[in-house]
């Protein structure tokens, strides 16, 4: 009897381990919406002996447009001294006719230059000699030396253009825990020392901020901005003319920039102040002609930036690329404004699924995005829909789903948004009570104010009009809204895994509740909500 008991409760710990790791890797908001969070896998096990990593290296030339063209390589291995007198021997044995030649403190380290099954042959401060491998810690690393061709390749909106190559040498450390460390040589990397972890998404990152390469899904840094394998590099962003004009009820700004320049803006009724980042050269002239603006009432360059007041409650949308940032001003009120809706998922990309009634999400979100499209239509805006039927949005070769989801940014590109709306259904397997409705916005774009206030408001009202649990906004890096230049939110509706939810989604009242809800939140946003 007592061993039953054990037996079952080890049975017991074991089960609630198990569901732990289960919860842990079944967060909401699965994958299937194409999150790219950064994730880091750790380096291999340790290796005793390093070796040329020829993965690593087909990673970095297919990551980085690199090509790579192999010098020599080098391994070096070092020891360090685990006692407190260690004998340096004239040879390997410690029979009579071996002299001490020096010996070496606790910790004091060596360079290893030779080998037998017992004895290191070293040299240590010139003292070449051997010692027992007993009393010694050894390590080892290899260093590759590589001939590099860097493409740098600019992004200028839809286009890729070669702008030219960038010859340098890259030294590939690897020491025995598989850590990378490349050290590049070249006039224009001088003084950069870039750190690269070896995982599945490679990082480079230099220390002196002059050029850093992250990958999809992080945070872009000044200079850099990175698509899908591809990425420009600007090493001096430059603020250039502005001009303006006047057409379609708008006035439109575009500021012409030379690089990526960081920027960020903040709006009130009638007045937007563009801030750039302090490593940006501003070469505004004082003088912005206006060609009989509707709105604006002046505009003034500042020393880091533009200012510019409206002589009357405004809406105010600022975007950019690689060579322009544009400041769009139309009158409030939702009419003829430009919206972009995305029914997540289409076609082969079937989204998650209702564990009662076995509705797809892709239908699910198409349902309610044709509602939505009459609400909207109804109020007077025009309505654009990334698909309107059950297609892949990707029509080219080489289907990926993160293909299709740039599909939908370069849609929205196309079409010039206003905003940009992504419908969708939740799920959580591993917990079916989980419910409520959920609005997702991302930060790390210049419309992150905007981004959260859609987020905040269609999910609210969602929430309140289906009378589901509001779970809030949340910050994520989905593809459509991390690549997104106009304000753009994503909604989780609610959760097709919860009977209580589905029950309400697949309802038409219930949608067209949701489209309704949306709508006003809409409303709210070009009425000012966003200042
Ligand atoms: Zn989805």
């Amino acid at each position: 009897m007592k061993y039953n008991y054990y037996i079952i409760s080890a049975l017991i710990i074991t089960i609630l381990f198990i569901s732990f790791i289960y919860i842990q890797y079944q967060q909401p908001n699965d994958s299937d919406h194409g999150a790219l969070n950064p994730v880091l896998v750790p380096p291999d096990s340790a290796n005793t002996t390093p070796k040329y990593d020829q993965q690593f290296i087909d990673d970095l030339i297919t990551n980085y447009d690199m090509s790579l063209q192999y010098r020599n390589s080098q391994i070096t291995k070092e020891g360090i001294s685990l006692v407190q007198t260690l004998n340096i021997r004239s040879n390997p044995s410690t029979t009579w006719d071996t002299t001490i030649l020096s010996t070496i403190e606790e910790g004091g380290q060596f360079q290893i230059i030779d080998e037998n099954s017992r004895w290191y042959k070293i040299n240590y401060n010139d003292n070449i000699g051997w010692v027992s491998k007993d009393y010694v810690q050894a390590s080892s690393s290899l260093k590759t030396t590589l001939d590099t061709t860097l493409q740098l390749t600019m992004i200028d909106n839809n286009t890729l253009n070669l702008i030219g190559s960038l010859p340098f040498e890259l030294e590939l450390y690897n020491n025995e825990n598989s850590t990378y460390t490349l050290s590049f040589t070249n006039l224009m990397f001088n003084d950069s020392i870039f750190n690269i972890n070896h995982s599945n998404i490679p990082i480079f990152k230099s220390l002196n901020n002059e050029i850093d390469i992250f990958t999809k899904g992080w945070t872009h840094a000044n200079l850099v901005k990175v698509t899908d394998s591809h990425y420009q590099i600007n090493f001096t962003p430059i603020v250039k003319e502005v001009e303006h004009i006047s057409e379609n009820n708008r006035d439109i700004f575009t500021i012409q920039t030379s690089g990526t320049p960081q920027y960020n803006f903040e709006t009130s009724n009638n007045q937007l102040q563009l801030t750039f980042a302090p490593d940006v050269e501003v070469n505004i002239p004082s003088n912005i002609t206006i060609h009989g603006g509707i709105f604006v009432e002046n505009v003034a360059a500042v020393s880091d930036g533009l200012v510019i007041n409206a002589n009357s409650p405004v809406i105010w949308k600022v975007i950019s690329d690689a060579t322009s940032i544009t400041i769009d001003i139309s009158n409030t009120g939702i009419s003829k404004k430009r919206i972009v809706i995305d029914p997540g998922h289409g076609g082969t990309e079937l989204g998650t699924y209702g564990r009662q009634s076995k509705i797809l999400e892709k239908d699910f979100n198409l349902s309610v995005a044709k509602l939505l499209q009459t609400e909207l239509e109804s109020e007077g805006a025009i309505v654009y829909m990334t698909r309107a039927d059950d297609s892949n949005i990707y029509q080219g070769n080489n289907y990926e789903t993160f293909e299709d989801l740039i599909a939908r940014v370069n849609f929205a590109i196309e079409h010039q948004a206003d905003i940009f709306i992504s419908l969708h259904a939740d799920n959580f397997p591993a917990d079916l009570s989980v419910n409520g409705t959920t609005g997702y916005y991302n930060n790390d774009v210049p419309n992150a104010k905007q981004n959260m206030q859609l987020a905040n408001l269609i999910s609210n009202q969602i929430s309140q009009a289906i009378d589901t649990k509001w779970l809030g906004s949340n910050e994520q890096s989905f593809v459509v809204i991390r690549y997104n230049p106009f304000p753009s939110a994503l909604i989780e509706h609610g959760f097709l895994s919860n009977k209580k939810d589905e029950a309400k989604l697949i309802s038409t009242d219930y949608q067209i509740k949701i489209s309704k809800a949306t709508t006003n939140a809409i409303k709210d946003y070009f009425n000012g909500g966003v200042n």
